[in-house]
């Protein structure tokens, strides 16, 4: 087994589609949900004038090779009326693999750990929650080190009262 955490991310009625995406990553019998973390709200990235989204991270076991697992995301994504238009515009549902146990991976399809990972507050803040242990692939380096170096601060701020793992996630 896997453990696998992606980012989820939202601006287009964001609680409906983030709440979504994780029933149905819940429903797949190939994955099991292990925990959400707190919600944030955040300023868009990427210089489009566009709503503010939700993120969230969620941590899941699997035996699925890293591409599989994407498909599956994929699926959700388009499922969810994702709708690839402008890049970094608005969407129903993002989905992204930050970290699948210590691989590390480089294709043209996919990139663990997350490029976007190490720069972005609203990938490596929800994943802290969930696992501030956490350390990178190959070098080991603790992943709650990172947080100094961030570039991207688009946090605004951590949503009360939306339950961890409280969205028909088993535990
Ligand atoms: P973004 O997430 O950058 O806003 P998309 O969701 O449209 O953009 O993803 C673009 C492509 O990124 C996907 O088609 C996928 O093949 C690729 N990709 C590379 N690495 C990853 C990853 N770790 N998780 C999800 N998608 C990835
Ligand atoms: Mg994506």
């Amino acid at each position: 087994m896997t453990r696998v955490y992606l980012s989820l991310g939202s601006n287009i009625r964001p609680r409906h589609h983030l709440n979504a995406a994780l029933e149905s990553l819940n429903a797949q019998d190939t994955v099991r949900l292990l925990g959400v973390s707190p919600w944030y709200e955040t300023r868009p990235w990427g210089g489009i004038a566009q709503a503010n989204f939700l993120n969230l991270a969620c941590a899941l076991e699997t035996d699925l090779p890293p591409s599989q697992l994407l498909q599956i995301t994929q699926g959700i994504e388009r499922r969810l009326g994702r709708v690839r238009t402008l890049r970094h515009g608005p969407r129903t549902i993002d989905i992204d693999i930050l970290l699948a146990g210590g691989i590390r991976l480089a294709t043209p399809t996919l990139t663990i750990p997350h490029p976007g990972l190490l720069e972005r507050d609203f990938m490596l803040v929800p994943l802290l929650d969930l696992a501030p242990n956490a350390r990178l692939p190959g070098n080991g380096e603790r992943l709650s080190d990172q947080r100094t170096h961030l570039i991207h601060h688009q946090i605004i701020r951590r949503l009360p009262g939306v339950a961890c793992a409280g969205n028909g996630v088993r535990s």
